[in-house]
Formats: C-alpha cells, structure tokens, sequence
C-alpha cells in the first residue's frame, strides 16, 4: 500500500493575516505573548507561536475564518484551554488559532433524555456546577478542567473512566466545521444508530486534524444515591496492580480505581499536608445503592487481602472524598513540586488488563534504574497509567535519560498489545510510535486525512510525521 504524500512547510501568511483582520478586527492578535501562550506550554516541548490568535464567539466565525484559511493555504489551530500534554497545540508551519473559549454555553439539558448540548468551550467543571440540581452529572474528568471541545479532540478520559467509558463512549453527536469551512452535523441524541459511517467517533481522538468542534451533545448520569470512597495500602507496587486485576477480572463494577505509588504519595503529602502512608496506594470509590456499596466494599477487602492490602478504610461523608480526590487530581502540581527548577514531562501508556503488573512493575524497575525522579500514578482499573518525569531540559545527559524511559515503555506497552498512549494522545510526542502500533491502517488513516482535508490547513504536522511514510 503507498500514499500520497502530504506535507507543509512555514510560509509567509501576511495576506491571510490581512484578510481576518479585515473581517474580525480586535478579535484578532498577532501580540507575541497572546500567540505564545496558545503555542504548546505544557512539557519541554519547544514553543511553537501560531501567527495570529482569533477568538470567536460561535460557529459562523469558525466557518467564515477556516474558510478564509482554506483559500490562503493557512494553518488552523483550535485552542481550548491549553491543557494538552503531548504538543498538540504547536503551530511548526505558523497559522491561525482560533481560541475557543468565548463559545462556553450549555445549549440545551434533556434531563429525561440524560442528554445536554454544549458549546465546545464549556468546561468540565463548568458543566458539573450547571447540573448540580439535576441529579445528573457529566463523569469524564482529565486532571485539568479541560474545555469539552478539547476533551472530545484527545479523546480524553480521567478517573470515571472504568465505570462510565472515555469521550468515545458518551459523545452522542458533534456539529464540526470541515476544512472548506461548511458547518455539518454527525450523530443523533440517540443512543445508538447503525445509520452509515461513524463520523462521530471519527472526529473524537482527532486532535483537530479533521475539523473543528463547534458543537457536542453528551451522555449524561445520574448521580448515585450512595457513594463510598477510600484507600488502602501495598507492599509492593506489583501487589497493587495484582489487586487491581483481579478486582476487574471479577467484575465488581467500581466506579472509580487509581494507583499513586510510593513516590507520588509523599509528593502529595508534602504539598497537601497530609500524612498518608507512603506506599504504593489505590484510591477507589463505588457508586450505587447503600447495600450495592457495602457488598462492593466487602467484595474489595476481599480482594486486596489476597495480596497484602491493608488498612482499608472508606467512607460516605462527602467532604472526606472531596479531600481525597481533590489530592488525586493534584497528583500533577504535587509532583511537579518535588523538584520546582525542573520541567515536568507527563507521559501515560495502556495495556490490557491482565499485563497491568508487568508493565507498572517494568516501568518501575526502569526509572529507578536511571535515578530518575519520575511518579507513577494512573487510572490502573482501565490498565492506563503515567509517569511523570522531572527532568533538568538544560541537561542532555538527563533528556536523554527520560527519552530512553518513554521510548521503552511505550515499546513495552504496544509489545504487550498495548498503546503508546490511553489518553494523552499523539500530537508531536509520540508520532514515532504510530508506525509501530498501527502497521499499515497509518496508510488508510492518511487517506482520511487527505480526503477531509486536501489542503492539510487543520493542525498540520500533528498525529503523524510529514511527510508520512509510505508502508
Ligand atoms: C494536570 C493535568 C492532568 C491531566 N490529566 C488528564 C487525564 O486524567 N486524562 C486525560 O485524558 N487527559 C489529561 N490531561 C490532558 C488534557 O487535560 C486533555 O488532553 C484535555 O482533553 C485537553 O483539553 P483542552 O481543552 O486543554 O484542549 P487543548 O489543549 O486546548 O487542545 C487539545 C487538542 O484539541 C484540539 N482542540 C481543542 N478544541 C477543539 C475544538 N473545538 N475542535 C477541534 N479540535 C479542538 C486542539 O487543536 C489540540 O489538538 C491532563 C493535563 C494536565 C495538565
């Protein structure tokens, strides 16, 4: 099989500028901080300004700028809130970002339907607080308040993801706004359709490489009469992973299952004050009823005994699990604490299920082996987990290190039938493994990419190396 070859390279895009300006005025900025701030931010990744910064404020100025993009041969960028990991948001051919934050409305709730239609710079967060009179509650939570747009764009997921799926699983129907610049709709509200291609599922993972999301409609969930959360500790962190299998394998449906290991512990301690034992630890919670939670809990202790959990204690008060989980999701600022001068390098891999352990404990072994400092925390009930590694970037000694260590375990997890990445995605930082996981479906992906977006103006350079490879 062989491909066309698409490729880009920096122009000048004056004219193009020219043009927005005209159309836009002050919603266009070509202020070099603005434009760095919508460049990638988040790791060492070099920052890579867009040429222009527009912000809009629905989907007829998304359709007229791409299309004003489309005729100049420009590059666009969607921006959501800038949280992603992997240097999706870098423009290394200049262009537009268009900054989605100004489109933040929740359109439309169907309670009866548990369905809402949102504009694509609506919040996670921002989506909770609106719903919480309803009863209802949106369930994917990426550690950052992610915009929703972004969210469907990386195809992220966070801790709800065991019990409740990954934005694959609740986006309903997208409005996207294609490389010509029409306005489309795919999907329904739905719940299931066997009508034609899945142009939905298309777009989420496609970190803005097929068009831009200007409107999503979600599943939503009612919230559980009761919900028990708490935690408990291992000897070994292979010991927890252990637990975490079989906990999966005998189905007990738990809402929620992350393992922080032993490092990662004493950074939250240290930066939440807390006294937790350190050692590697799972934080799980259940949903559902009264005596559904107290069965599941009982069902857990059983488990974790088998491999020498101790000390498991959990709760129903509500400010106790807002207090843990609030020490969960700073799991990222903790750890970036533990050596301030440092940049912190966030990358996550996932393996089926039943080589959870292997993989965890061979990663650990790695980065102990490097003297690195390097946490390991991840939503393990769904075999993904991160590591977060603190690396001097003026040191190419340690780069280097930290290269070696995300090269292996990416390997390590495509070699278990694995993937390079759960949920972070590919952007430029791991467009050197696509060949590898995905053979040549690289090839028909590429087909998709040339047949939506002939020109290549959407987030060029993004997903796969140009030009791409010929299998
Ligand atoms: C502390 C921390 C913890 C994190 N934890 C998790 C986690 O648990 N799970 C997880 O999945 N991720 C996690 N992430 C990564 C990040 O939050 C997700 O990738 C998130 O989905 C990005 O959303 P965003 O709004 O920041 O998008 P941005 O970073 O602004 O954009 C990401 C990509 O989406 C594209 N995009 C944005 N908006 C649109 C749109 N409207 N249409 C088309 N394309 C668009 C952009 O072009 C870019 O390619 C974490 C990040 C941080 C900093």
């Amino acid at each position: 099989m062989s491909t066309s070859k698409i490729s880009s390279a920096k122009k000048d895009h004056s004219d193009a500028i020219a043009a927005l300006q005209t159309r836009f005025g002050k919603q266009l900025t070509t202020n070099i901080m603005v434009r760095e701030q919508h460049g990638h931010t988040m790791t060492w990744l070099a920052n890579q300004p867009p040429d222009a910064v527009l912000t809009v404020t629905d989907k007829h100025e998304v359709a007229t700028a791409v299309e004003i993009c489309n005729q100049y041969q420009m590059p666009v960028i969607a921006f959501g809130i800038g949280s992603s990991l992997e240097g999706q948001l870098n423009a290394p051919y200049g262009g537009l970002c268009i900054d989605m934050h100004a489109m933040d409305a929740i359109l439309q709730v169907h309670n009866e339907d548990l369905t809402v239609t949102v504009q694509p710079g609506v919040t996670r967060e921002q989506l909770n607080h609106y719903l919480r009179d309803t009863g209802l509650f949106f369930p994917i939570d990426p550690g950052a308040n992610a915009s929703i747009g972004g969210m469907v764009a990386t195809r992220a997921s966070g801790t709800n993801a065991v019990r409740y799926g990954t934005m694959k699983d609740v986006v309903l129907a997208l409005e996207i706004v294609t490389a010509s610049g029409e306005i489309v709709r795919t999907g329904t509200r739905a719940k299931k359709s066997a009508a034609g291609y899945d142009l939905t599922r298309l777009m989420i993972g496609s970190e803005g490489t097929l068009g831009i999301v200007t409107e999503v409609t979600l599943k939503l969930f009612g919230i559980s009469e009761c919900i028990g959360s708490g935690i408990c500790h291992f000897p070994t962190i292979e010991d927890a992973c252990q637990a975490v299998m079989l906990t999966i394998q005998m189905c007990l449906p738990i809402a929620r299952i992350e393992l922080l290991d032993a490092m990662q512990i004493k950074a939250c301690n240290q930066y939440a004050n807390l006294d937790l034992d350190e050692t590697p630890t799972l934080f799980v919670e259940f949903h559902g009823t009264d005596a559904s939670v107290a069965e599941q809990a009982q069902m857990f202790t059983d488990i974790i005994e088998e491999f020498g959990g101790r000390d498991f204690a959990w709760d129903t008060n509500e400010a106790e699990r807002k207090r843990l989980w609030q020490a969960r999701h700073n799991a990222y600022h903790a750890s970036s604490a533990l050596r301030p001068e440092a940049s912190a390098l966030s990358t996550d891999a996932c393996v089926p299920i039943s080589r959870l352990a292997e993989c965890v404990s061979a990663t650990a072994k790695d980065i102990e082996a490097s003297g690195m400092i390097g946490p390991i925390v991840g939503h393990v009930g769904d075999g993904n987990f991160h590591v977060l590694l603190l690396v001097d970037t003026d040191n190419p000694e340690e780069v280097a290190t930290a290269d070696g260590i995300i090269n292996r375990l990416a390997t390590r997890a495509i070699e278990m039938n694995g993937t390079c990445t759960g949920e972070h995605g590919i952007g430029q930082g791991k467009q050197k493994y696509m060949q590898q996981e995905h053979g040549n479906a690289l090839v028909l992906m590429q087909a998709i990419k040339s047949a939506l977006d002939p020109k290549n103006i959407l987030n060029p350079g993004k997903i796969w190396p140009e030009p791409l490879p010929t299998v």
